[in-house]
């Protein structure tokens, strides 16, 4: 099944205590879009302006994304800088360059808006709204955010959340919008919000998922031995848990929730070995197998 994602296509800057790159292919819709492809047909919709390099969009297409509904735009891309200290879990925004964004108004053509599986990215919560608006698919629908939206555009990720088949957050982000210091009270609290399934993502602990019936399933992040750039983890997660979504050819139920979200982190685990998109990009469906393989070893007992 086709899997359409919309979000941001930027170009970081990104410093560690060990290196700094400037100008890497980045954004939300990227590094899902290259962890979604390997499981199936990806549409990005996104927007961009006229210095992206052609090396990118040539990437996108010779991984079989379909770049039609990225819109090339007078000006300049988005661009964000951030910088991670000795613990690679925390990172400080540097700057933010909005550019085009500011001017992003979602078109999507008919195959797009006719996906089954619908991956709203990390954008604002207006950009989700007019992709949700536009899709003649009753597709199952995926979301993300982050803190910012939180803070400045509560009343539209609310109609976000309600929309969502599976809504997806990190830990700090859920605590803060849900006001508890709880996680699963976080969790539950979400899920009161109207999605019909909530992940609450954990960084190098995992994931936790919760859904109607009641349940939750837990998993560790892959164990790595040495992170590069943490940079795009959690929207490989999405990516990840979108394309397994979509190779299931029909409505997912929870257990099948669980193991996408088990591929999410196995994509997010790549994403984290090298700068930007360096590894993802590369990753084959073999090596995601294997890795997915040696997973269920690692937490079987
Ligand atoms: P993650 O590490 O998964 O939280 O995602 C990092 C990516 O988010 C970077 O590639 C940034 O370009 C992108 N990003 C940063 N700020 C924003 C924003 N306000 N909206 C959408 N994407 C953003």
């Amino acid at each position: 099944m086709s899997i359409l994602i919309s979000g941001t296509v930027a170009l970081d800057s990104i410093h560690t205590p060990t290196a700094a790159h400037n100008d890497l292919l980045g954004g939300s819709a990227s590094y899902a879009g290259l962890a979604a492809a390997l499981s199936g047909p990806v549409h990005l919709c996104s927007i961009v302006g006229k210095d992206f390099p052609a090396e990118h969009s040539e990437l996108f297409k010779g991984k079989g994304i379909d770049t039609g509904n990225i819109e090339f735009a007078d000006g300049r891309t988005f661009r964000w800088t951030g910088r991670y200290h000795e613990n690679m879990n925390h990172r400080e925004t540097l700057d933010v360059s909005i550019d085009v964004l500011e001017k992003f108004a979602p078109k999507l053509c008919p195959a797009a808006a006719a996906a089954k599986v619908v991956l709203l990215a990390n954008m604002s919560p207006d950009n989700q709204l007019a992709v949700l608006n536009q899709l003649t698919g009753r597709p199952f629908v995926i979301a993300d955010s982050m803190d910012l939206w939180i803070n400045i555009a509560r009343e539209g990720l609310l109609k976000i959340v309600q929309r969502s088949d599976l809504f997806v957050i990190n830990e700090d982000e859920a605590k803060m919008f849900t006001e508890t210091s709880n996680l699963v009270t976080a969790g539950w609290r979400l899920m009161d919000m109207g999605p019909k399934q909530v992940v609450v993502k954990k960084g190098e602990h995992g994931a936790l998922l919760f859904g109607r019936g009641g349940s939750f399933f837990a998993t560790p992040a892959f164990p790595l031995t040495g992170v590069a750039d943490p940079t795009g983890a959690g929207d490989s997660f999405a990516g990840g848990l979108a394309g397994h979504v979509a190779s299931l050819g029909r409505a997912p139920c929870f257990t099948d929730l669980a193991a996408g979200v088990v591929r999410g982190s196995v994509l997010a685990s790549f994403t984290c070995e090298e700068f930007g998109v360096r590894r993802l990009a590369f990753v084959t469906a073999a090596e995601a197998t294997a890795r997915l393989d040696s997973f269920r070893q690692f937490t079987a007992w």
